[in-house]
């Protein structure tokens, strides 16, 4: 595993949109954990691999020590709404509000190309919503109607 470098706002390749992954090679397998690992590293709740440079459609999150691998992932439901902070290590220092669904589902492949679903709420349906946008070239800034500078302390 290796640590990949986390590209910021202002580099192009957070706007493309990523391309559907049609085979997980090993090389799929070598990204996916290394997004966890620089995922971790940085004290992140998920990261996008076009946010290491890669426009591929795939992401990791991880809530309440459960890592998610997401390949291909689409949202087929959304229920309710939330509103509440958000962040992204693309976008260091910052965060604002945005709306979210309150439950998600999300359809996706796993590592072992089998096609899962996961249920989410809460945290959990925001992260994977945050995520599954980079895959489409959006940042949560472009949501978020009131973007702050954090302090040290946050
Ligand atoms: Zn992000």
């Amino acid at each position: 595993m290796a640590l990949r470098n986390i590209v910021e706002e202002g580099d192009p390749v957070l706007r493309k949109e990523c391309k559907e992954v049609k085979e997980i090679t090993p090389r799929t397998l070598q990204l996916l954990d290394d997004l966890a690992e620089t995922m971790r590293d940085a004290n992140g709740v998920g990261l996008a691999a076009p946010q290491v440079g890669i426009l591929r459609r795939i992401a990791v999150v991880e809530v309440d020590d459960e890592l998610y691998e997401l390949i291909n992932p689409e949202i087929v439901l959304t229920e309710g709404d939330q509103y509440d902070d958000e962040g992204c290590l693309s976008v260091p220092g910052k965060a604002g509000k945005v709306h979210r669904p309150e439950y998600v589902e999300v359809n996706c492949l796993n590592r072992f190309g089998e096609e899962v679903t996961y249920e989410a709420d809460g945290l959990l349906a925001r992260a994977f919503c945050h995520e599954i946008d980079h895959l489409d070239g959006v940042l949560y800034i472009d949501k978020a109607d009131n973007i702050r500078y954090l302090d040290e302390e946050e």
